[in-house]
């Protein structure tokens, strides 16, 4: 397949009814403009799908429906629980595309070695690990090197780049909740010397090609622009330019979206198989041109049978929101303890841990407690005993720490998925480059280091 850059022309609405969905005129517009696009290396795309399944209603799946409907595709999305019944609901809603870097790296890897002796680490490995968790672990482990996180950076600098523009999109065109701008974004620290990791990274994000602007402050600078920090707080970095949202709220606003542009989402709908029937799919019992995996942490078991065989293993994470006297005007990190803190109206919600288990395993409040001793003495004015919302999701991670995004070995079954810490951040983008994809039949260069039959 030939890679190409995406075009502005299929990425807005050409002219939308008052209720949102294509007109008849601007239905053949599109697909004039589709075509024009697609002459060139079309060999393996048969037609532009009509109707198409998403199976998954997290942030992938429901930017992947929304920006097919902006091709004019018909979609139907189903979801075995409802909207941002997954991982979408309780993270740290941080849009962060400076800092979105692949998982393996080698101080994770220094991590997961401690965390096995300890429950209360921030990175958890039960000492049971069954194979498929060891087998991922080992992989994982091979790609924790420099030269490895440097390759797959590079190859997350072009998402990266539009990942922002996205939301924009969205949000001009009909979801109506908010992206806020971080007007302080901090990583602290109690030490110089802790700082110095993330200064290294950022350094090689750099090197990779992406662009992030911050400040070196001490201890009093910090509590100058953020007052809930607490005096143990010794140093800190200021990152600028990065958004962040309420991300279950921003989720049910696209969901609310796509249903309002024409697009139907079914709830309570567990998708067991798939069935690839030459010139349609089957899905539930119904039949569609195409359809996408949007499952999460779950992606490989609909996944596998179509080739893709990169194993996708939940790294689950905790939050739970808590009331705090001066609700910070941005993202505060804890990049020492692994905990990210978010506004969320009048609370703070407080997330981390990563713990390699089954996505479903029932969730441990030692972890819930974990994340609160270690948050605790940072932060000032804030009742830890207060929690609310507690919650456990699991990021859909892949050994390489890139995600899965593209056809599988059917061109009627794509795979949108594995973006581990940084789904809310990429989603969009996501959903952007593979709608595109699917209409044209062209792999846009953004995606190709995604193909999920690596
Ligand atoms: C603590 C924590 C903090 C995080 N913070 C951030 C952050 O600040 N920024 C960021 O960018 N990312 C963050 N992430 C990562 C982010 O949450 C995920 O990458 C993202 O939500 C993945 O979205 P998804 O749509 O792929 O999966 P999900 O949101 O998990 O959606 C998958 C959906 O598929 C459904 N499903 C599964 N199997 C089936 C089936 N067989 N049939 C039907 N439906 C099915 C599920 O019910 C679910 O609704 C964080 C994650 C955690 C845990």
């Amino acid at each position: 397949m030939a890679v190409t850059t995406s075009n502005a022309e299929l990425t807005r609405p050409l002219c939308w009814q008052d209720n949102g969905s294509a007109n008849h005129e601007c239905r053949e517009t599109m697909t004039s403009a589709v075509a024009r696009r697609t002459i060139e290396g079309m060999a393996e795309h048969t037609s532009t799908p009509k109707h198409v399944a998403v199976v998954g209603a997290g942030m992938v799946g429901l930017s992947t429906a929304w920006f097919l409907q902006e091709h004019g595709v018909s979609v139907t999305v189903l979801d075995r629980e409802g909207v941002a019944a997954g991982s979408s609901w309780g993270n740290a809603g941080w849009l962060t595309p400076g800092i979105t870097t692949p998982l393996p790296e080698p101080a994770v890897l220094k991590y997961g070695v401690r965390a096995v002796l300890s429950p209360s680490s921030p990175v958890y490995v039960p000492p049971t690990a069954n194979p498929r968790l060891v087998s991922f672990l080992t992989r994982f482990a091979r790609n924790s090197t420099a030269r490895r996180w440097e390759r797959a950076m590079q190859a997350l600098v072009p998402i990266n780049r539009r990942s922002l523009a996205a939301f924009d999109v969205l949000g001009e065109n009909g979801v109506a909740a908010p992206t806020h701008e971080a007007k302080s974004f901090l990583a602290a620290y109690r030490t110089a010397d802790e700082r110095t990791t993330l200064l290294e990274e950022i350094e090689q994000i750099h090197r990779a090609g992406q662009g992030i602007e911050f400040d070196v402050l001490d201890g009093d600078e910090a509590r100058g622009v953020e007052p809930s920090l607490s005096d143990e707080v010794g140093a800190a970095i200021r990152l600028h330019d990065q958004r962040f949202i309420n991300p279950g709220e921003y989720v049910h606003a696209l969901a609310d979206s796509v249903s309002a542009r024409g697009g139907v989402i079914r709830s309570g709908v567990t998708v067991d198989d798939i069935v690839d029937r030459g010139s349609k799919v089957e899905v539930d019992g119904a039949s569609y041109d195409a359809v996408v995996l949007a499952t999460g942490a779950w992606l490989g078991n609909l996944a596998r049978r179509f080739g893709v065989r990169t194993l996708v293993q939940a790294g689950r994470g905790y939050s739970f929101s808590i009331p705090i006297e001066h609700v910070p005007s941005g993202p505060v990190y804890f990049p020492a303890q692994r905990v990210a803190c978010t506004p969320l109206g009048d609370r703070l919600r407080v997330a981390g841990m990563m713990e390699f288990r089954a996505p479903d395993a029932p969730l441990d409040a030692r972890r819930i407690g974990a994340i609160s001793e270690a948050a605790k003495p940072l932060l000032r004015g804030a009742d830890l005993d207060a929690r609310q919302d507690e919650w456990v999701g699991a990021r859909p991670c892949t050994p390489d720490g890139l995600p899965l995004v593209g056809a599988t070995r059917s061109p009627r079954v794509y795979a949108a998925g594995g973006h581990g810490m940084w789904g809310i951040t990429l989603g969009p983008a996501t959903g952007q480059l593979l709608a595109e994809q699917m209409v044209t039949g062209r792999v846009p260069a953004e995606l190709a280091a995604f193909n999920p039959l690596r």
